[in-house]
């Protein structure tokens, strides 16, 4: 399908915002197919996100045409042109409503005759989706990102749409926006078609969230002050012999944690029957328990971590002491909740399958790209070493034959805010995943860092509904739809900063002081810089400007970062006070335009703390030390 009028929208020129939908003062209805269309049609006992649903698709064709648009109620079409949102009003459900899979409400039709427009997922998600999917693909929106500024709304003079039905499922069963916790990022994630982890009502009713919990749990369903007390003996076992309290895991062969895990598991999902899945993954420490019954687990196998953290390098796998704790759990837990799954964390010393233990289906292991890792290459660069290795863990939990999860870093923490260009890299992996059993795939991103990451996120969307996507069409598009007439250089810097992210021989894992240097060579900033000089210049209005500063301030911090590095191993060199001065000033000025946090989602005032307490505040100290 192509856009309505693409000609009128050119001749309207570039509008990056619409009138609001309260500026609609005609009351002219919209000139549709050759008539005028007469509402969008919702059945008497609608569901609150059909409503939704409808509210949203009357919302922006109002704000496209500023004619006016009611939402009627019936229970049958009515006569005329209109746009019949819900499951109720199609005579022939496509087969993707039947089929027995595991996309639940997600499946989705968009069918367009010359009198009308059926709208309707499998579920009411779906519903929500074909709305979206319509108003993008048929007329022309764009979700560039989670504001009010963010959205493209072409202006058209009349919608004319060509006929025609697409019935549409995802790739993925689980496409998880990580960190996105905002109203407005919320929606943005629902426009996507990616989930967005909630417990909230609000967002559950407009169909973005899906319920469950991920994250490292032990503690949570075994809490060190309420138990520790009377039974050290649910508790991890050092190889001293002591029982710990905090910063370790739970003893997983002890029957009664079974059993107290297994009962909190069932009590979760019967409070929350529409959840998907729950988190039983291990807590975020390096140690498990060495009792004498959980060593009878112990293969064996010693895990090769990644290169650049040499202090794990003994670390014991223990796959088998958590699977067949897992498997215990899923046992008591399956009967009554076959359609649920166990979520855990595969990561570290349990990032391989169990060996001598059954990986029990119910569970999904959530295999963190972590360590091994090159986040430069993609998983299945042959040349590349770490991600070879990753992916020799892949075809080990293949051979189980369960459903596989993915931990994504499509933004890592630990790079203190430097850019993340990984587009192109992301979709590929998304692909290599498709093609490799994994239903799932959750991302480590966020809010409050959109210059840099949005671009990701957006290529990320629609490469998990569908990974045989066409990126650069995607990539150009989305330049063209969020910078207008700047979208060439915009690409330009972009195309620039992602070639030297993800050029081959590149290794980025943690150590941001080290590794930018990859990224950020004077050839790459002299490019980036004349990219960046341009687009201003050819902004037209302030909204362009607004998205330019956007991707401009995480590129200037990064610099900063640089030179602030540069200069402090100048001075541990030279110990001449000149350079660790410079140091400060650069790291200073970094900080500034993390804390000044304008526009907002240029960088996150929130992460600024590491980058302030590891580097400028010890450097500031050492300043005042030096002669
Ligand atoms: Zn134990």
């Amino acid at each position: 399908m192509t856009f309505a009028l693409y000609s009128l929208f050119a001749l309207a020129g570039f509008a990056t915002t619409a009138p609001a939908e309260d500026a609609v003062a005609s009351n002219e209805t919209i000139p549709f197919n050759g008539g005028s269309l007469q509402g969008v049609v919702v059945p008497p006992d609608a569901s609150l996100a059909e409503r939704f649903a409808a509210s949203e698709c009357r919302r922006y064709l109002q704000q496209a045409t500023g004619a006016k648009l009611e939402i009627v109620e019936a229970a049958k079409p009515p006569q005329g042109k209109t746009i019949l949102v819900g499951r109720r009003f199609l005579a022939t459900p496509p087969a993707a409503f039947s089929r027995n899979d595991r996309f639940g409400p997600d499946p989705y039709v968009v069918e367009i005759t010359d009198e009308r427009v059926y709208l309707a997922g499998r579920g009411d998600r779906g519903t929500v989706y074909a709305v979206y999917d319509f108003l993008e693909n048929d007329v022309g929106c764009r979700w560039l990102q989670p504001s009010d500024d963010g959205d493209f709304v072409p202006r058209l003079a009349e919608i004319r749409l060509k006929t025609g039905r697409r019935e549409e499922s995802p790739a993925f069963v689980f496409r998880i926006a990580g960190g996105f916790r905002t109203e407005a990022y919320v929606d943005w994630a629902t426009k996507q078609r990616l989930h967005v982890i909630t417990q909230e009502a609000e967002f559950l009713e407009r169909g973005g969230g899906i319920v469950g919990t991920m994250g490292h749990a032990f503690y949570q369903f075994v809490p060190p002050e309420e138990y520790f007390k009377d039974h050290p003996e649910y508790f991890e076992m050092t190889d001293k012999g002591q029982r710990k309290s905090e910063r370790g895991q739970l003893c997983t062969t002890n029957p009664e944690v079974v059993e107290i895990v297994a009962r909190k598991v069932r009590e979760y999902f019967s409070e929350h029957p529409t959840a998907s899945f729950v988190s039983l993954s291990p807590n975020d420490y390096w140690t498990w328990c060495r009792c004498p019954n959980c060593r009878k687990y112990d293969t064996g196998e010693v895990f090769l971590k990644a290169t650049t953290r040499d202090k794990f390098a003994e670390l014991r796998v223990v796959s088998d002491g958590l699977w067949q704790f897992l498997d215990a759990v899923a046992e008591r837990v399956e009967p009554d909740f076959p359609d649920k799954k166990i979520y855990c964390f595969a990561y570290n010393q349990y990032i391989y399958p169990p060996r001598n233990v059954a990986a029990n289906p119910m569970v999904m292991p959530s295999i963190c790209h972590m360590s091994p890792a090159n986040y430069a290459r993609p998983i299945d660069d042959p040349d590349d070493a770490e991600n070879t290795r990753f992916r020799e863990i892949v075809r080990r939990w293949r051979e189980t034959d369960i459903e596989l999860f993915y931990y994504a870093y499509t933004w890592k923490t630990m790079w203190e805010q430097n850019p993340w260009p990984i587009a192109r890299r992301l979709a590929r992996d998304v692909r290599y995943l498709s093609e490799n059993h994994f239903i799932g795939f959750y991302s480590q991103g966020g809010e409050g860092a959109w210059g840099q990451l949005g671009v990701n996120f957006y290529v990320m969307a629609k490469a998990l509904w569908n990974p045989d996507c066409d990126v650069e069409a995607i990539l150009d598009d989305y330049f063209r739809h969020t910078f207008g007439p700047a979208h060439e250089p915009m690409k330009r810097y972009f195309d620039a900063i992602e070639g030297a992210f993800t050029a081959k021989g590149n290794f980025i894992h943690h150590v941001a002081p080290v590794e930018t240097r990859q990224v950020l060579r004077p050839e790459v900033i002299a490019a980036c810089d004349a990219a960046i000089r341009d687009a201003y210049a050819q902004a037209p209005d302030d909204v362009v400007r607004n998205r330019i500063e956007l991707v401009d301030r995480p590129y200037r911090y990064a610099k900063h970062f640089r030179a602030a590095h540069d200069a402090h191993s100048e001075w541990s060199q030279t110990a001449n006070r000149a350079d660790l001065q410079r140091a400060v000033a650069e790291m200073s000025a970094a900080v500034s335009l993390c804390e000044e946090n304008v526009p907002p989602d240029a960088l996150s005032p929130r992460l600024t703390t590491r980058v302030r307490d590891r580097y400028l505040k010890k450097w500031q100290r050492a300043l005042s030390e030096a002669r």
